[in-house]
């Protein structure tokens, strides 16, 4: 059912008609060999194809697609100039993290102006913005209707169209605004699905907006000898307090523990928070503000734990990850792959920890013909219980009011913390510049004096305001 192209050649960017100076920026960056997904998709991409791709959280799709785009832009440099891209993500986090990820891409070729265009920031703004000339737009299906309602945004002069994280896009509901945008893309344009899962209406969706399109899956790569998986069995009244054990045990430094609902997540964090867990609750309801920070603390190890919905946690790219505890084990296995798949990345060995009812024996039953193996099971009463503290996260988060819009750049603010509190580089964690905020991780021992000496430092020459999350 699903296909491996894992040793599809090429696998060197080198081998692909790029620019030198694409090829130059991409071993700046660090990308020396092409991912799965790019080796199966990019030769297709880049020649014009429409394109299918399938492939799991972390994969490297934004490059998959970024590329073939850059590589067909023109930058004549007019403000007046068309867009010539439009990318559809489900998200304001996502947008952002496929916005800065093109710019990264981009970065040899001058002037590439990319706008991200999501909701909960005011429409006026962006209007001025995309006055200023854009090549690429980057942004949710809502808002872009929004523009297009509006007269601020033509989209008759895109060329590449790329329905990022599809299936999602497709689970929030989003089917006739996409219907609507892409109607109003020029019809001689190369439009790239990409997706984690395929559900019924991918196939719909490209039935109606694509031109004869290629398929790619690549399965997740993660096997039996990456990632450890142990399920221990449970009744209802032990559940909760099971994950505070696992956490004992294996006392890792950072886990995602899935829950089925958003309910057991509210539950499980206050459960762990009174036990002194640094834990954090994910899931559809917050606000973006809420959203934002509970995701910029957990990458930025600032907290230890992350407890998520699927939906909540589809397509956020969290790496390194020591845990994936699963809380509630989810009925359809493919979900089931996608979560452990978190854990593990790289030469490291995840660990994988499935909480197991009766009552869920069936759905494990199917994660085990999925995989093609048996699970192993050990009991809760062999884990060690936990001696000493839980474990705190090394680091913690300050919130500096003013963002991009203030035109904050993350060396501004290493600029200060060293200046004004003599904080070296190896003191201060991930620089997080969102539109109207900074968040910058510190040394958790450290954090609370960085606190009160920011109160009065200055960044760019104005005062800030910093509090600790
Ligand atoms: P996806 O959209 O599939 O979830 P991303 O495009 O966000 O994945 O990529 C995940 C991470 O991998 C990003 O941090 C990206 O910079 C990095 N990455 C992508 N392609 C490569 C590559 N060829 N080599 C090294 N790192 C890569
Ligand atoms: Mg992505």
């Amino acid at each position: 059912m699903i296909e491996t192209l894992q040793n599809a050649i090429p696998s060197r960017f080198d081998q692909l008609k790029l620019a030198p100076a694409t090829l130059h920026n991409l071993e700046q960056l660090g990308y020396t060999q092409m991912t799965p997904i790019q080796t199966a998709s990019l030769p297709m991409t880049l020649a014009g194809q429409d394109l299918i791709a399938q492939a799991s959280t972390g994969s490297g799709k934004t490059a998959a697609f970024g590329l073939p785009l850059i590589e067909r832009l023109q930058t004549a440099g007019s403000p007046s100039a068309a867009i010539q891209a439009l990318i559809l993500c489900p998200t304001r986090e996502l947008a952002d993290q496929v916005t800065q990820e093109i710019r990264r891409l981009a970065r040899a070729r001058p002037n590439v102006k990319v706008v991200t265009l999501c909701g909960g920031v005011a429409l006026r703004g962006q209007t001025v913005g995309l006055a200023h000339g854009a090549d690429v737009v980057v942004g949710t299906p809502g808002r872009i209707l929004d523009h297009l309602e509006r007269g601020s945004l033509s989209l008759a002069g895109v060329n590449t169209l790329v329905l990022d994280e599809a299936d999602r896009m497709l689970d929030m509901g989003f089917f006739d605004d996409i219907a609507k945008v892409v109607r109003q893309c020029a019809k001689d344009r190369q439009t790239l699905l990409f997706s984690a899962t395929y559900p019924d209406g991918i196939a719909k969706l490209a039935a109606q907006f694509m031109r004869t399109p290629q398929t790619v899956k690549v399965q997740a790569q993660h096997s039996a000898h990456k990632i450890r998986q142990v399920f221990y069995e449970v009744t209802e009244n032990q559940r909760l307090v099971a994950v505070s054990k696992l956490l004992a045990h294996f006392r890792p430094e950072r886990t995602l523990a899935f829950c089925n609902t958003k309910q057991q997540c509210r539950d499980l964090v206050a459960v762990l928070q009174a036990q002194g867990y640094s834990a954090l609750a994910l899931f559809g309801e917050l606000e973006q503000r809420e959203r934002d920070q509970v995701l910029v603390q957990f990458a930025n190890r600032s907290c230890s734990v992350l407890v998520a919905t699927d939906v909540a946690s589809r397509g956020l790219d969290v790496e390194g990850l020591e845990a994936v505890i699963n809380v509630d084990v989810t009925p359809d296995p493919e979900i089931h792959i996608h979560r452990i798949g978190r854990t593990g990345r790289g030469d490291a060995e995840g660990l994988a920890l499935t909480l197991a009812s009766v009552d869920e024996m069936g759905a494990v039953g199917k994660i085990e013909v999925m995989q093609g193996r048996e699970s192993s099971w050990e009991p809760l009463s062999g884990l060690t219980s936990a001696e000493g503290a839980p474990l705190q996260p090394p680091m913690r988060t300050l919130q500096i009011v003013g963002g991009r819009k203030e035109k904050i750049r993350a060396g501004d603010v290493m600029g200060a913390l060293a200046g004004e509190c003599g904080l070296t580089r190896e003191q201060v964690g991930k620089i997080n510049v969102n539109e109207f905020s900074t968040y910058v991780a510190v040394q958790a021992a450290l954090a609370p004096k960085v606190e009160s000496q920011l109160l009065h430092g200055k960044i760019k020459g104005k005062s800030v305001k910093a509090r600790l999350l």
